[in-house]
């Protein structure tokens, strides 16, 4: 009944089967995830809790939204789940809620270092409400010191410690970050929303269950619907629950919270252990890849499924490099880098994931062919025409690799 929107999502399901996506945080859920995320479940309003709820008519929601939780916890190993929050900024929102006075101090990493928008940037909503001191990566190595955020830990004596981040392609000690944390009496919070698909597979070390609080998105490595999910330790888990809900939000959005139902359900298979392996053995393919040709990695390479790559050698900028990519139809975002002399509009450094090429079953031989497309566009990112080309040879190549079709 629609024409004009069916046209959209049919012209948006081509550039996604004929690009080639490297966005760090996408992925492409299953025709399961996508089934339960359009299904009747939009249709219903279920404010509060299991058998616990503000409106009638929610027998079915609650058996659902139970499976969601049961699913989750045993997935991550968590003593508590809450599977309600709309996505990833509203949730950690919401943890700070839980845990914090407005004002209180945080310790995390900088935005321009790797944190998230939502880890006390000034124009977001958490860097008005809260006092954030940022740690920062070592200049040499380009990673956490972990000997300086205790030091500093102990200096600042903060009410809450936030690891997991958005751009740091290297494992994240959490067991370490909660120690120091319970040495100051602070809460440790881990934001695993990148790696959470690694996470429940073995391929990243796990911040359960040492960590008071983990917030995840579902939808990056985890590979569900879009949305989030706040695990905790049994103690403060209704402090969590009453800041989701009456704190934060109203409704749940009971369709997205079936599809993460599912999503739990698949990430629990040998299929998609093998699959975050296969992510992370890709990351490093293409990290080889783009160093053969010259190209310098932040920390000198990846152990998870993102690279951050330096162009100063390359004498291209950010804004440049995403734009003439672009052109060739390898989609990707300009990136700061650790300690960049450049400014965040056209920053230094480029953000590669490999989550989505690896869902639609690419291997090592194809991140070589993607680094040599990478390079050959970078070498003539001014020359339109040239990329025409090479997102041809990109169309030709990604429709090998079919997403839904
Ligand atoms: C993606 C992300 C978020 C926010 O998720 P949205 O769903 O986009 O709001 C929060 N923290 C980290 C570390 C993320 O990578």
């Amino acid at each position: 009944m629609d024409p004009e929107v069916q046209k959209l999502i049919q012209r948006e399901e081509q550039r996604q089967e004929e690009q080639i996506g490297l966005i760090a945080s996408e992925n492409f859920a299953s025709k399961a995830v996508l089934e339960a995320t359009g299904s009747v479940f939009t249709n219903k309003y279920s404010e509060g809790y299991s058998r616990k709820r503000y409106y009638a008519g929610n027998e079915v929601v609650d058996d659902m939204e139970e499976l969601a939780i049961e699913r989750a916890k045993k997935l991550f190993g968590a003593e508590h789940a809450n599977v309600q929050p709309y996505s990833g900024s509203p949730a950690n929102m919401e943890v700070f809620f839980a845990l914090l006075q407005a004002g209180d101090t945080i310790l995390s990493l900088d935005l321009a270092q790797g944190g998230h928008l939502t880890h006390g940037s000034p124009v977001n909503f958490s860097g008005k409400g809260y006092r954030f001191i940022h740690y920062s990566l070592d200049r040499e190595t380009e990673t956490i010191d972990y000997d300086k955020v205790a030091e500093q830990a102990a200096q600042e004596k903060p009410k809450l410690i936030l690891s997991g981040f958005t751009a740091y392609p290297r494992q994240v000690d959490f067991k370490r970050m909660a120690k120091i944390a319970a040495e100051v009496g602070a809460y440790s919070m881990a934001d695993i929303s990148h790696i959470s698909g690694l996470v429940v597979a073995g391929e990243h070390v796990s911040p359960f269950p040492e960590t008071d609080v983990v917030m995840t998105t579902t939808h990056k490595t985890l590979r569900g619907p879009r949305g989030a999910m706040i695990m905790c330790k049994e103690e403060i888990a209704k402090q969590i629950d009453k800041a989701v809900f009456p704190g934060m939000q109203g409704g749940p959005h009971n369709h997205s919270n079936a599809a993460k139902a599912v999503a739990f359900a698949e990430a629990m298979t040998p299929e998609f252990k093998a699959y975050a392996g296969q992510i992370v053995r890709n990351a490093k393919a293409l990290a080889e890849g783009l160093k053969q040709k010259g190209f310098r990695l932040v920390s000198g390479g990846t152990d998870t499924h993102l690279l951050l790559v330096d162009l100063t050698p390359k004498k291209v900028t950010g804004r440049q490099a995403q734009l003439g990519l672009e052109k060739a139809g390898i989609i990707q975002n300009m990136n700061m880098i650790p300690y960049d002399t450049r400014k965040p509009f056209d920053p230094s450094g480029l953000r590669l994931g490999t989550p989505g090429v690896t869902t639609r079953g690419m291997k090592e031989p194809e991140m070589e062919k993607i680094a040599d497309f990478i390079d050959r566009s970078v070498q003539h990112i001014e020359d339109d025409a040239y990329l025409e080309g090479v997102k041809q040879e990109v169309k030709e190549f990604a429709t090998k690799f079919p997403v839904y079709r």
